[in-house]
């Protein structure tokens, strides 16, 4: 952590691993590789961490294979336990954690620190959750059967996982698959595994028996293939990009492993004309630039109604060219660079394309000139349809403006993308409310809402944003397999 900009120097390194774990040991890479992370905030290197490929994925596997019978037969609230421990480890530590974290992904320390206080959340709503696992009984057609479904942990589970949310990503997928009774190999981004050994750690010292609990880092196609290979592995957990998400789906065709897709998002925002602009414009300027815009469920596309488009273009362009670009550790910072240079070379590209095909940029619309990776907070109006920045995931921070003229164009416009993870609806009007919410394809709708994410309700997407539900009821049952008993000869 040395190096770090003017205000941080002092602050108490974060007592953490930089080596991964496995069955219970912090283990380096077996072929000794190592990875240079690099701060997104600064375009340098700030610290060096094992790098791993599937020899260290298999040995993962096995040490969660072997601890498996264990912990499923424990008690869920044994197993509950633990996960308490390990929100009440991560409490204690949140300020040192947020550092590592915030270093390490570029965002602003304050949503660092939320967002390890979000997987505590996680942490104790799915230590509670796991001893729900209820089961059924089945009225059975004779009198001398009956019938019982038992829901089991599914077994071993690996997870894969993006950079955005480093600690989030993982954690909503450990929590659940923990409480359900499986064991993880957890496999972060290389971009940002620091955060996921902390979380390691976190479970680790909280009284998770070795084995339980592994975390490895180092090439993604190995060790996805070592996942996929191993039979024992019995669900893959994905959370990133479409691209890598079909080349897993495609794999699994062949072991018929089964997986959990958290996939890209294009959330359209569709803004009805009795809203206040003011306000929405400037919790929309906030919400858009969290994570620089690098959020699956960021707000992308702001379809505005006719009569109030400009005087919202105007407001949200003001609000966006107030707010605080800086790094991570900056007091101050409300938004922070994009995660890498290609990363920013991509969206330079999308806001180029689209600005040839017609639009304006009302402001921003260029990489920064400093140190990092720092792309200026953009609006953009007379946004043709079709234009790059409508039509891809653009995760970074730009913010176009469509108008439209009444429900049926807007909600042609907003579904009009391959996406289905998140949208968003700001207005009054009970009925065209309800009637935007029931045409929107999308699997989570937040009305005059910016954040559908908590641990207690499924969260995920359709078409392609993926399959499967993180969080909630549902996300537990993610992790479980059902065993349907028929008890014969009874009197
Ligand atoms: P990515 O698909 O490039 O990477 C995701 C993970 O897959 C990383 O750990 C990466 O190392 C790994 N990976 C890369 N190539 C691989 C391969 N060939 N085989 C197996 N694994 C491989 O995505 P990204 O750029 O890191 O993340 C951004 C994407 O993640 C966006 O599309 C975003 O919307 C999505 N995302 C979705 C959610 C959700 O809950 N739906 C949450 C966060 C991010």
């Amino acid at each position: 952590m040395s190096g770090a900009p003017d205000g941080t120097r002092g602050a108490e390194a974060p007592e953490v691993e930089r080596r991964m774990l496995i069955g219970g040991r912090w283990v380096d890479a077996r072929s000794g590789a190592t990875w240079d992370l690099v701060d997104p905030g600064r375009g340098v290197a700030i610290d060096r961490v094992a790098f791993g490929d599937a020899d260290d994925a298999r040995a993962a596997v096995d040490a969660a294979a072997t601890a498996f019978r264990g912990w499923s037969r424990l008690p869920p609230h044994r197993r509950g336990e633990v996960l308490e421990a390990a929100a009440d480890w991560i409490r204690a530590r949140a300020d040192a954690l947020a550092r590592l974290s915030a270093e390490e992904s570029g965002k602003p320390l304050g949503e660092a620190k939320a967002e390890w206080l979000s997987a505590c959340n996680h942490l104790t709503w799915f230590a509670a959750e796991g001893a729900r696992a209820y089961g059924r009984i089945v009225p059975a057609r004779v009198p001398t059967r009956r019938i019982e479904v038992r829901p089991e942990p599914i077994g071993v589970v690996a997870t894969i996982t993006a950079w955005n949310f480093p600690v989030y990503n993982v954690v909503r997928s450990w929590a659940a698959a923990l409480a359900a009774g499986c064991t993880v190999v957890g496999r972060p981004s290389e971009l940002t595994p620091r955060s996921a050994f902390a979380l390691a750690q976190a479970l680790h010292e909280s009284g998770a028996p070795a084995g339980v609990v592994n975390v490895v880092n180092g090439d993604p196609a190995g060790m996805a293939q070592a996942f996929l290979d191993d039979p024992r592995v019995r669900k893959i957990a994905f959370t990133g990009s479409p691209r890598v998400g079909k080349l897993l789906m495609d794999g699994a065709s062949r072991t018929l492993t089964r997986l959990g897709l958290e996939l890209g998002g294009n959330a359209p925002v569709i803004v009805f004309p009795d809203v206040d602009v003011p306000e929405v414009a400037r919790q929309a300027a906030t919400w858009k630039l969290r994570n620089a815009g690098q959020v699956c469920v960021s707000p992308q596309r702001f379809l505005v109604h006719a009569d109030v488009a400009e005087a919202f273009t105007e407001a949200v362009a003001a609000e966006v060219a107030a707010l605080h670009v800086g790094h991570a550790f900056e007091t101050g910072t409300q938004v922070g660079p994009l995660v890498t240079d290609r990363h920013r070379e991509r969206v330079r590209d999308l806001v180029a394309r689209s600005v040839a095909a017609g639009a304006q940029v009302v402001e921003g619309g260029a990489a920064l000139e400093r140190d990092g990776f720092f792309y200026a907070p953009t609006v953009l109006r007379d946004v043709p349809e079709g234009a790059p920045v409508l039509t891809d995931e653009v995760f970074g921070p730009v913010l176009p403006v469509q108008p439209f003229r009444d429900l049926d164009q807007a909600l042609r416009l907003a579904n009009a993308t391959e996406y289905g993870l998140a949208a968003f609806v700001m207005g009054h009007g009970l009925e065209a409310v309800h009637a935007a919410v029931a045409g929107l394809e999308f699997g989570m709708v937040a009305v005059n809402d910016w954040l559908p994410s908590t641990p207690e309700a499924p969260f995920g997407g359709v078409k392609g944003s993926g399959m499967g539900r993180e969080s909630g009821a549902e996300g537990l049952a993610e992790y479980q397999e059902l065993k349907t008993v028929y008890v014969g000869g009874l009197r």
